[in-house]
């Protein structure tokens, strides 16, 4: 999990609520600097995406003790994501990161706010 390219190391999380951004800017901003793609990547096992538009199969579900690769698929425009074994969905990389993870909403923005920072640079 420390090599993954974007992931911050770990350390005393900043108060990003004193920022004058919006929490949709926030989000909007996360979302424009880390595509799909890119986001998935680094999160899933086996993720070859045969294009970069609408659903892709995705490989391995990471919610359920997945052995068939073809039930889990990812919207590559949206980041949308459903398995259809286990039922998981949610729609964007966001709501991925929560159900992964197990963090609130706010937690995610941030990790993912850090992760940005550190994949531009
Ligand atoms: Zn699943």
């Amino acid at each position: 999990m420390t090599n993954k390219k974007w992931r911050p190391a770990t350390g005393r999380r900043q108060n990003c609520l004193t920022s004058n951004s919006s929490i949709a800017q926030r989000i909007q901003n996360v979302k424009l600097s880390m595509p799909p793609i890119i986001f998935y990547m680094d999160e899933l096992d086996r993720f070859e995406p045969r294009h970069d538009h609408g659903w892709v199969n995705c490989g391995i579900c990471p919610f359920h003790q997945d052995r068939n690769v073809g039930s889990f698929t990812v919207h590559m425009d949206s980041g949308a994501f459903h398995c259809f074994s286990c039922g998981a969905a949610g729609g964007d990389i966001l709501a991925f990161y929560r159900l992964k993870y197990g963090c609130g909403f706010m937690d995610a923005l941030a990790d993912l706010e850090k992760g940005v920072g550190i994949w531009t640079h």
